[in-house]
């Protein structure tokens, strides 16, 4: 039952670029020290961090409150108008470079850990960065609001992490990267639910 969501996932790849397996997602796990162990999104995210010397936060929205700072001004409202689940802000220019991962309030365990395990995805398999590293600026009467396109009126950029977990390239179509980010997601639960026994063979075809 448990992988009934991958193969649900994975066959949404069939006419596509080959998806990142299980396996592959295993071997990563091994060179986080996490492989044949439970774990939740926050150490997968710590574990990540101390890999690839990032900073990476995972913060909720509601937790905001009161914070000053732009970024987390502007990440919240992203969070609450798009409706999103999750959004990541990336720093490149800090030292070191640093993710900021929002999720909405409200969301139950379960989604809670998909939504950061789909944002830390993005940091893993090191995707490109678009609207989010878009100009903190707030938006302007005649510039568009915070759709991602623009915000105060500055056009997007697009920026690669300097490093990251996958040994594969990222893929450069951002529906691709979101298609993979849910299936590590999937991934990532599955590994850290199940610890040693996502690594018997054929588990996963079994499970489903
Ligand atoms: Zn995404």
């Amino acid at each position: 039952m448990i992988g009934a969501r991958v193969m649900r996932t994975l066959s949404e790849w069939s006419s596509r670029p080959k998806a990142p397996g299980f396996e592959e997602f295993l071997a990563e796990l091994g060179t986080l020290g996490l492989k044949g162990t439970e774990f939740d999104a926050h150490a997968y995210a710590r574990a990540l961090e101390r890999h690839l010397a990032y900073a990476i936060e995972v913060e909720k929205a509601s937790d905001l409150t009161g914070r000053g700072d732009l970024a987390h001004r502007v990440l919240s409202s992203l969070v609450r108008q798009a409706g999103a689940m999750g959004v990541t802000q990336f720093f490149p220019d800090a030292d070191p470079p640093r993710f900021l991962i929002l999720t909405a309030d409200g969301l139950n365990p379960w989604l809670y850990q998909h939504t950061v395990f789909h944002e830390l995805a993005h940091v893993a398999a090191g995707h490109p960065f678009r609207h989010r590293l878009a100009p903190l600026a707030a938006p302007r009467p005649n510039g568009r609001s915070v759709d991602g396109a623009r915000v105060g009126g500055h056009e997007e950029t697009v920026r690669f992490p300097p490093r990251r977990l996958a040994l594969r390239r990222p893929f450069l179509d951002e529906n691709l990267c979101e298609s993979e980010a849910d299936l590590r997601a999937e991934y990532a639960i599955l590994a850290g639910n199940l610890g040693q026994i996502s690594l018997q063979k054929d588990n996963l075809n079994q499970a489903g």
